[in-house]
């Protein structure tokens, strides 16, 4: 088993964009009141406090949409400064990232993972939602002042459906012919939108390593960062092509992390619910930190049976939440 030492930390449940294939169509989902967020205080004391002295040291800001969060610069300032932090990234939709991209890299991120699923405006905007001008464009200004501030690599992600963004395939991936840009595929799960995913399928990672192939070749590579992706590139290219096949190959026996929700529920996998520790109740109510930290420790100490249990399932199921409550 690896060593578990990645916490992602969803800052919160909402979103600004409402992707097909995040966001269960016509369902109200229920969101964690603002009053049940982990405040910056109690982020830093469960990271001080249980997380960095059980060894873990790399963080993830996610959601739900991160840079909603109206203190998240000042809680990327905190985390970048706390002795012990290794390594803090961040997942984002990009659409608020041109005016917050200095403020962030100035208060200590250095890498940022930006979803863009298409790179044309009707096609986006038909994946993400919204109405009028495509929101493509914000997020296109956002990517370009992360490149400028100096986010290097700078990860896209591109979740692949069929029919619906699969034919951008090698445009996303000559995205990184002339920039030093990774940009990951990832196959699409029934989490979230469990009806686009029956009626629509998803793409296998190697049918897209295939089309690459064929048209430029393909070598192996290798990029900076946490995940679970598989690294190639391009032949000649100054960037690289990373594949998250979390469909087509179980990866439940390298899986290094845990995540925290945005109301303080610590689960030690993304696709079953077992063992998740409540932390906000306990931390509220002056409990006893020492407690705590064992609990999390033996929680840790669970966690590659509950991925075993998960891989001996199969990841075949539709997920009671969806990947932006979750924390993804
Ligand atoms: N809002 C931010 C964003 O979109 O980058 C961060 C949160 S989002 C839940 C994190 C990642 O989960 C995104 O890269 C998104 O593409 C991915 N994701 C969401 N639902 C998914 C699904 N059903 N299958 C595969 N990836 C999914
Ligand atoms: Fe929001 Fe990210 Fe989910 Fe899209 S993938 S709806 S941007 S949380």
């Amino acid at each position: 088993m690896p060593t578990i030492d990645y916490l992602r930390i969803s800052l919160i449940d909402r979103c600004n964009f409402q992707c097909q294939y995040c966001m269960p169509e016509g369902v109200d989902l229920q969101y964690v009141q603002q009053r049940d967020w982990l405040t910056r205080d109690e982020l830093n004391t469960l990271l001080q406090q249980v997380f960095l002295p059980l060894g873990f040291c790399r963080f993830r800001l996610t959601g739900g949409e991160p840079l909603i969060r109206p203190d998240v610069v000042e809680i990327v300032r905190d985390i970048s400064q706390l002795p012990g932090t290794q390594d803090l990234a961040m997942t984002t939709n990009a659409f608020l990232l041109s005016k917050l991209a200095q403020d962030l890299w100035e208060a200590g991120l250095r890498r940022i993972n930006i979803s863009l699923d298409s790179l044309e405006p009707e096609v986006f905007q038909q994946i993400v939602g919204g109405r009028g001008r495509s929101r493509w464009y914000d997020v296109w200004q956002g990517i370009q002042a992360a490149h400028r501030v100096g986010f290097s690599p700078l990860k896209l992600n591109v979740v692949v459906i069929p029919g619906v963004n699969d034919h951008e395939i090698l445009d996303l991936a000559a995205l990184t012919l002339d920039r030093q840009w990774h940009v990951r595929f990832i196959e699409f799960m029934p989490i979230g939108n469990d009806s686009l995913f029956k009626h629509r399928g998803w793409v296998d990672s190697e049918q897209i390593r295939d089309r690459i192939r064929q048209r430029w070749g393909l070598q192996a590579g290798t990029v900076t960062g946490n995940g679970p992706a598989d690294v190639f590139q391009i032949p000649g290219a100054m960037g690289t092509v990373g594949f998250i096949s979390q469909m087509s190959e179980c990866f439940c026996d390298r899986c290094n992390r845990m995540r925290l929700s945005a109301d303080g529920w610590l689960r030690p996998c993304l696709l079953n619910e077992t063992g998740q520790l409540d932390l906000k109740t306990p931390l509220r109510q002056g409990g006893d930190l020492v407690q705590l930290r064992r609990q999390v420790g033996d929680l840790l100490a669970a966690k590659p049976d509950i991925n075993f249990k998960m891989r001996d399932s199969g990841v075949t199921g539709a997920y009671s939440r969806t990947m932006s409550q979750i924390g993804g």
